[in-house]
């Protein structure tokens, strides 16, 4: 086991990297989402958003730290959520820096 671009540790070696990897895995699912996600979509500059986090997350509070004021942990303490869409273009910013870096890709936008 090694450490890749997202410091969790795993089998992917990060950039270069042409084997299995965790970044390569999984795509979120909408139907795979945490109930407990806020929903609803937002509009923000003309685009459509709708951001939600599915049960692949492991976790880590990339998220949460890259978006603090849309991803949290869950009450649950096993997962965290998209407890509120974006409501500025910078939220938005944030919410997609969120989701490009997720390691395991649980976040998804289902606004289109
Ligand atoms: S970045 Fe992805 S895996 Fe990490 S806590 Fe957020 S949704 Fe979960």
């Amino acid at each position: 086991m090694q450490n890749g671009l997202c410091g969790v540790a795993c089998a992917c070696t990060g950039v270069g990297d042409t084997g299995p990897s965790l970044l390569e895995a999984h795509v979120a699912d909408w139907k795979n989402r945490w109930e407990d996600n806020a929903g609803g979509t937002a509009v923000i500059s003309g685009k459509k958003v709708g951001f939600f986090v599915d049960k692949e997350c492991i976790l880590c509070s990339v998220c949460s730290d890259a978006a603090p004021n849309n991803f949290r942990m869950s009450d649950a303490e096993d997962h965290d959520i998209c407890y509120k869409q974006p409501d500025s273009d910078e939220e938005l910013s944030q919410c997609n820096e969120a989701m490009e870096n997720c390691p395991v890709e649980a976040i998804g936008d289902s606004g289109e």
